[in-house]
């Protein structure tokens, strides 16, 4: 069966690795291989925040390779120490920020409103929320997973007309598999996915990611499901060449 979208996304989410010298060695190792990746995967890298400026000088404007962001306050300035806001990324060329990763849920303790109140300030920008949900390891024992996503996905795009909600992103990431090694299974993550897609209107051309564990050797069995249009990748993004042999697979 076809997915209902025929878009790829493939997006690198560094967290919190690489100086600005190791992200633009980076793109030396990883832009001489773009002509002989395939052109309909679209290739998004959230680096820090700290690497976005040098990174924009290297690849300069319209490139085929867009800058993504790990978070945004909602305020567009004022006195938060510590933030980052909206037209700070703009002047950088960021285009797509990720919000409610489940490390920011956890170690910031946002809420699903708080990424609400960012999805909407994105959108209202014109940029791409990357709207990550995905349940823990006790929710899944419970065989809560598919409540949670799904209530995650609500509240994260409370409030939002279909028209708002069709220019997004989502990503499920079941917790237990970001970064552990452990994969969800591909019939489990088809599962939570189209159920993230039948929650709010407007969802059904959005692309769809899976994140957790996702790497060269199993990108291909992930993205046969009809439910998933691409990944969220941690680890197997820091390596350029691992990086882009997703890519090849992704497409
Ligand atoms: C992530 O950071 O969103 C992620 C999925 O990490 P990993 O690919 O390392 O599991």
């Amino acid at each position: 069966m076809m997915p209902q979208t025929s878009r790829r996304v493939l997006v690198a989410n560094w967290k919190m690795n690489k100086t600005c010298v190791q992200a633009i060695d980076f793109l030396e190792a990883f832009i001489p291989q773009l002509p002989s990746l395939p052109t309909d995967v679209e290739i998004v890298i959230a680096a820090p925040f700290t690497a976005l400026a040098a990174m924009r000088g290297r690849l300069g404007v319209d490139h085929r390779i867009k800058l993504g962001a790990q978070n945004v306050h909602p305020q567009p300035s004022g006195a938060y120490t510590g933030e980052i806001s909206i037209p700070m990324l703009q002047e950088l060329g960021v285009t797509h920020v990720i919000v409610g990763h489940s490390e920011r849920r956890l170690y910031s303790h946002e809420t699903d409103a708080d990424i609400n109140a960012k999805t909407r300030v994105l959108l209202a920008a014109d940029l791409t929320p990357i709207v990550a949900v995905g349940e823990s390891s006790d929710e899944r024992d419970a065989s809560h997973t598919i409540d949670r996503v799904v209530s995650q996905t609500r509240g994260a795009l409370y409030g939002l007309i279909p028209d708002a909600v069709a220019r997004t992103i989502l990503a499920y990431e079941p917790i237990w598999a970001i970064g552990t090694g452990r994969n969800c299974a591909v019939a489990d993550a088809a599962a939570a996915m189209a159920a993230i897609r039948g929650a709010v209107d407007g969802l059904a051309e959005v692309p769809i990611l899976y994140g957790g564990s996702m790497k060269p050797e199993n990108v291909r069995e992930y993205l046969a499901a009809r439910d998933i249009n691409g990944g969220l990748v941690g680890g197997a993004a820091l390596a350029p060449e691992s990086f882009a042999e997703m890519i090849r697979h992704a497409a």
